[in-house]
């Protein structure tokens, strides 16, 4: 399954000249949302995950996905893999679980993103199902920014990936982009205009 492809085809993947929040440059913007929108692309993508996650043979009682971004991949993997779907989300910035949702001593806890940058605010969700008594099995994403390495691939764990190291990370795709300081962008070098992506402001 060609996943860049899938990512493409669904404007969630866009190749330009782009102004990211930071204010660096790329090439490339990932809109992650964007793949979610037709749901059979999303148990197309999940399923595909839920087989590596399968061939692994981990155990699984519980996927947990941090709201907002994490939510409709983590419901999607659950389905796929037969278990119970959970979500944290932000209360006054602090992660937490509410809504009646219980977690129970020993419960094997899969936490599942859309997509894993330095894996800071599934680790902050974790945290809150291990002080419930949860123990965090493993961590899921469809697609992984590059920072931190993810079975089956060979890149390397960056210093600013905050996954631990002895829980398998399971995702379907690599996507690593340059970035650029706008000094030295080679795009700007040859003569375009960086755009902010999501012009209206998203
Ligand atoms: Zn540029």
């Amino acid at each position: 399954m060609d996943i860049k492809e899938i990512y493409m085809d669904a404007d969630a993947l866009l190749e330009g000249h782009f102004k990211l929040s930071s204010g660096n440059h790329s090439q490339y913007y990932l809109q992650s949302a964007k793949v979610l929108e037709d749901p059979k692309t999303v148990k197309l993508l999940a399923d595909e995950l839920a087989k590596q996650i399968r061939a692994s043979g981990l155990k699984i009682d519980t996927v947990c996905a941090p709201a907002l971004g994490g939510l409709i991949a983590g419901f999607a993997l659950a389905q796929a893999l037969d278990c119970r779907s959970i979500f944290a989300e932000r209360v006054n910035g602090e992660m937490s679980i509410r809504r009646g949702f219980e977690i129970k001593e020993g419960e094997r806890v899969l936490m599942c993103e859309d997509i894993i940058t330095t894996g800071g605010s599934a680790m902050e969700a974790a945290r809150v199902v291990k002080s419930l008594g949860g123990v965090i099995v493993g961590v899921a994403a469809l697609a992984n920014r590059g920072f931190c390495k993810r079975e089956n691939s060979n890149l390397v764990t960056k210093a600013n990936c905050k996954l631990p190291q002895d829980i398998p990370f399971f995702a379907l795709e690599d996507f690593t982009f340059e970035i650029h300081s706008p000094d030295t962008c080679p795009l700007c070098k040859d003569g375009s205009e960086a755009i902010k992506p999501g012009s209206r402001g998203n």
